[in-house]
């Protein structure tokens, strides 16, 4: 049963409704839950519809079939679900009388607090709240909707922290506390944006629009009012739109203006006809009838409350008894009937105390003032008019007070949305700042990757390069069979002795060696103990070789030895310690053992002797030694 949306109460719960009603629309048919991982992803899908961003689009019409769904998929045995699925499902419409409403939210508030779920205690609060408004009042819903905000204040629940605000902001509006529920309003507004909630939330601009409404800023009120219903056309949710044109209306007719009321009022009314929604129509008729009042049209007054309280009789309890009590009492009175318009007051008195309502009590008091007037009640209508411009000026005071306290609240709103702008601006640039640098470090540590790798290949290309030219060297300058100097070497360094002897003046000779018969050797014991022969000749004399001299080979058997600082006497003796040595020598591995001798040849070089002549000369040398019968030295 919707109440009167005049009525002061009615706005937590309509935001209640709104805030956990809201939910996508729901397909016809309930489809049976399908079995395990797919039925838990079913039970997700529809929650996050229910409790997400795009909650705040859809109608709330659905919004309980949309918890039946959820009561229907909900995997048994699933505690954390179980846990969510409680703190959504108190706000059911199925709980009818709030005291059990209370309990089951008090449950799940209690589950939700033992299993850490902060989102699913929120939501249990948030239920509370609005149980607890029905059964204790304000402010004990308030103390609720304050233990809410709290809990919510530093964590990454956005969405429902701006909700948790617009609650506490719809209470203190209730209370009186317009600027204070302006500040809540405000910041709920931001804390949407910051979950991504970036359109105005309509709830949100009709508790605004309301406080403003309360604190006499008709302009304001008027500005908020026409954005929801602005709303409310684009999402062509007829239902909200009816409620937000009616409240247009009277905020017209409060501001002096019922002419001007008319119109959302007969539009509201044409559409609740329209949907054949007889609760919304008998809402706009009482509308109608109150500012038809207030226009002095007091026929039609009466026929648009009589069609409302046709709708009253159809319903259980009293449908805003005390607003039909009142205008009906108006009505008759504008048309001369006091008598049973003191009759209505008489109705209504109780009814709107009950309530708290003061304006529509100092509206009783007026009215029942000129009736008891008409009277000839002279007394009664004075302490009747006494008691409405006490409480008018009581309630002018109040509103005055909560116009100033609005003006100091303003200004720290605007500071404090200025605030959250730059802290946003600065934010982000930060974040961008952050991301820019990181790619720039990501590319930085790429390049050095790729610039050491590129070394490391360079340097390993490179010892490669020099190891294989030195051992081409080595190669070039070794004789690879007896690792004595080869020929280009023992030549080379022949150049730098002669060279050095020639500046130095110190004498140099040369031997030439040739092994004796040695073709009879690889004739008679193969050419591998040849080569062997030829190894162990050239170790035997490296042997009797001097630190400075060399031994190169030149050719198959034959040898070039180079003595530096060494006169041809001197000579002499290193060749005949060779030619002994050579003698002695015993081959192994061979048998029967070859008898080993060397000729040698021996030449000093002049001053102005090149390589050639020398080696020439000790050639000829050599040859004679082989004349004059082998296995000895020639000068
Ligand atoms: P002579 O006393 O007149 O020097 O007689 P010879 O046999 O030593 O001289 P000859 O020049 O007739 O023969 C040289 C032989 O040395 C011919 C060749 O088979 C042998 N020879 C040359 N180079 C090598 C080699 O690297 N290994 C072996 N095993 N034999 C070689
Ligand atoms: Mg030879
Ligand atoms: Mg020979």
């Amino acid at each position: 049963m919707k109440r009167h949306l005049a009525s002061p109460r009615w706005l937590p719960i309509l935001l209640t409704s709104i805030a956990l009603a809201a939910a996508g629309t729901v397909a016809a048919q309930q489809p049976a839950p399908a079995a395990g991982a797919d039925r838990t992803a079913q039970f997700d899908a529809v929650l996050v519809r229910v409790v997400g961003p795009s909650s705040m689009d859809s109608s709330f019409a659905d919004y309980d079939a949309n918890l039946e769904r959820l009561r229907i998929l909900l995997p048994p045995g699933d505690h954390a679900r179980d846990i969510q699925f409680r703190s959504v499902y108190c706000g059911s419409s199925r709980w009818k009388d709030p005291v059990r409403g209370l309990a089951y939210s008090d449950v799940a508030l209690r589950r939700a607090q033992a299993a850490g779920d902060l989102a699913s205690e929120g939501r249990s609060r948030f239920c509370r709240v609005g149980f607890l408004s029905d059964l204790k009042g304000g402010k004990e819903a308030l103390a609720e909707a304050e233990r809410l905000v709290a809990l919510l204040q530093n964590s990454s629940e956005r969405q429902l922290f701006a909700e948790a605000l617009s609650l506490r902001g719809s209470l203190l509006s209730d209370m009186g506390e317009q600027a204070k529920a302006l500040l809540d309003f405000q910041r709920a507004r931001a804390s949407y944006r910051e979950s991504g909630i970036e359109h105005e939330v309509d709830a949100l601009l009709m508790l605004t629009a309301v406080a403003y409404r309360r604190i006499g800023d008709w302009e304001q009120a008027e500005r908020y009012f026409t954005h929801a219903i602005d709303r409310m056309d684009e999402q062509r949710d007829w239902e909200r739109a009816i409620t937000y044109n009616i409240q247009l209306g009277y905020l017209y007719d409060e501001s002096g203006d019922p002419h001007k009321a008319e119109a959302p009022l007969q539009h509201a009314l044409a559409v609740a006809r329209n949907h054949e929604d007889e609760s919304s129509t008998a809402s706009a008729q009482l509308a109608l009838a109150t500012i038809f009042i207030d226009q002095g049209k007091f026929d039609a007054a009466l026929d648009h409350l009589s069609q409302a309280n046709a709708f009253t009789r159809t319903q259980e309890g009293s449908w805003n008894a005390d607003v039909m009590a009142l205008l009906s009492g108006q009505a008759l009175a504008g048309l001369g009937q006091h008598q049973q318009a003191l009759a209505q007051y008489r109705i209504a008195q109780p009814l709107i105390e009950r309530d708290g309502n003061e304006r529509y009590l100092a509206t009783l008091f007026r009215a029942r003032s000129a009736s008891e007037e008409a009277l000839g009640n002279t007394t009664a209508a004075l302490a009747d008019y006494k008691r409405y411009s006490d409480l008018q000026t009581e309630l002018q005071r109040k509103m005055r007070f909560q116009q100033n306290r609005l003006l100091e609240y303003e200004y720290e709103i605007r500071r404090r949305d200025f605030e959250n702008r730059r802290l946003r601006a600065e934010a982000s640039s930060r974040l961008q700042q952050v991301k820019t640098l990181e790619s720039v470090r990501r590319w930085q540590r790429l390049a050095i990757l790729l610039g050491a790798l590129l070394v490391a290949v360079l340097v390993w290309l490179a010892l490669r390069q020099w190891r294989k030219s030195l051992a081409l060297r080595t190669l070039a300058m070794t004789d690879p069979l007896t690792g004595v100097a080869s020929r280009r070497a023992i030549e080379a360094a022949l150049d730098r002795a002669l060279a050095l002897a020639a500046s130095s003046g110190s004498p140099l000779s040369i031997l030439m060696l040739d092994l004796d018969h040695f073709k009879s050797v690889n004739d008679r014991h193969g050419h591998a103990a040849g080569d062997r022969v030829l190894r162990e000749a050239a170790e035997v004399w490296k042997h009797h070789l001097r630190e400075h001299d060399r031994l190169g080979r030149i050719g198959g058997e034959e040898f070039l030895i180079l003595c530096p600082d060494t006169s041809l006497e001197n000579a002499k003796v290193v060749a005949a310690r060779l030619l002994e040595a050579t003698r002695t020598h015993a081959l192994a591995g061979i048998a029967p053992a070859p008898s080993l001798t060397v000729s040698i040849g021996i030449a000093q070089a002049e001053p102005v002797d090149t390589r050639e002549a020398l080696i020439a000369r000790a050639d000829a040398a050599l040859y004679r030694a082989k004349d004059l019968g082998r296995n000895r030295a020639e000068v």
